[in-house]
């Protein structure tokens, strides 16, 4: 049950945490991260990172975190495993608590807790992840050039991924529960313009199939009703777009959120609604959500940081 403190406690491993642990390990502000559930984040869910420039030949997921991690390492930047289970903002320095009964008592706070793409629960989903499963068209799109692919979703996400793939997959379906799009006009006309993608509306995933590799899925069409009908639909890719979850349960209350949990920064700050803690990365990004932006912020919250303790 030890205590230490810390001019910078970095909440995260994902691209967001670890730029912000680089830039304030060279500040010296001798920064203390501390890895979540999922070390890395969300980018070592998919499989080669070939949109972040620097890497001409792309770019293992799990691989560029570990490389992040070393670099933030390498400048002194203390890495710590384990889960926050409580914040103590009313007092300063900020107290918090770890699993493991450990304190940090921190003069700085970066939230980089990220998001959490949101899946159906079919239990061949996480089989198949990295297999055919994935949940970022910009990310893995390219490995299903002429091949057949589903977006799962009918809001803009769902849109923009799928006119993203139609460019590269030979067939796109969309399986859209209701009869139609939640996706603005705009995009549903664009979406017309493209001889390959193919609506599949009042549609429901049932299950995924395939050896090694996802083959297929099981839907369902008009479930519940007279007309309900099964079938297979033989796909290589199935692309989840139905949302994202911002990981902020432990922030509610204690930091100003919007309507969907994503934290509130005062941009072009990444200053929060509580002096001292600042948010980078898709913890308060409900739009852009790429690795690179996320790292861009983590610089921004590392500077943040810095000016603040600065000027304290
Ligand atoms: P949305 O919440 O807008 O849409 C989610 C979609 O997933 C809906 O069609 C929803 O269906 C469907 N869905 C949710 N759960 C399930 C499920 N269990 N099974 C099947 N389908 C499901 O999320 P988005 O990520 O699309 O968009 C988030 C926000 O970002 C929106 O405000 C959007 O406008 C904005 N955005 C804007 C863009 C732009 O302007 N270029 C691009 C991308 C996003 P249902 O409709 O039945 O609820």
């Amino acid at each position: 049950m030890a205590t230490t403190t810390t001019r910078c406690a970095i909440i995260g491993g994902g691209p967001a945490g670890f730029t912000a642990a680089i830039y304030a390990s060279r500040a010296n502000l001798a920064p203390i991260l501390i890895e979540g559930p999922q070390p890395g984040g969300q980018l070592t869910t998919t499989t080669d990172v070939e949109n972040f420039p620097g890497y001409p030949d792309g770019v293992n997921g799990t691989q560029m975190m570990e490389d992040m991690r070393t670099q933030a390492k390498r400048f002194g930047a203390d890495v710590r495993m384990g889960l926050i289970t409580d914040i103590d903002f009313t007092r300063r320095p900020y107290a918090l608590k770890l699993d493991n009964g450990d304190t940090i008592e921190a003069a700085t706070v970066i939230i980089a807790t990220g998001a959490t793409a949101r899946y159906l629960g079919l239990p061949d989903e996480e089989k198949f992840m990295g297999m055919g499963v994935s949940a970022c068209a910009t990310c893995d799109g390219f490995f299903y050039r002429k091949r057949r692919v589903a977006v799962v979703g009918g809001g803009d996400t769902a849109c923009e991924e799928a006119l993203y793939l139609s460019t590269l997959a030979e067939k796109v379906y969309m399986i859209v529960r209701k009869p139609f799009l939640r996706a603005s006009k705009v995009m549903q006309k664009r979406l017309e313009d493209r001889e390959n993608i193919e609506i599949l509306y009042n549609c429901n995933t049932v299950s995924l199939y395939g050896g090694e590799v996802l083959e297929g899925a099981q839907i369902v069409e008009h479930a519940g009703t007279d007309q309900e009908r099964r079938f297979d639909l033989p796909i290589d890719g199935f692309f989840l777009a139905i949302g994202h979850t911002p990981n902020t349960n432990l922030f509610k209350g204690k930091i100003d959120m919007d309507a969907e949990g994503y934290l509130k920064v005062n941009a072009p700050s990444t200053a929060t609604s509580v002096e001292g803690v600042f948010a980078a990365g898709d913890v308060c990004d409900p739009i852009y959500q790429q690795a690179i932006n996320a790292a861009a912020s983590g610089c921004r919250a590392a500077m943040d940081a810095e000016r603040f303790l600065l000027e304290a």
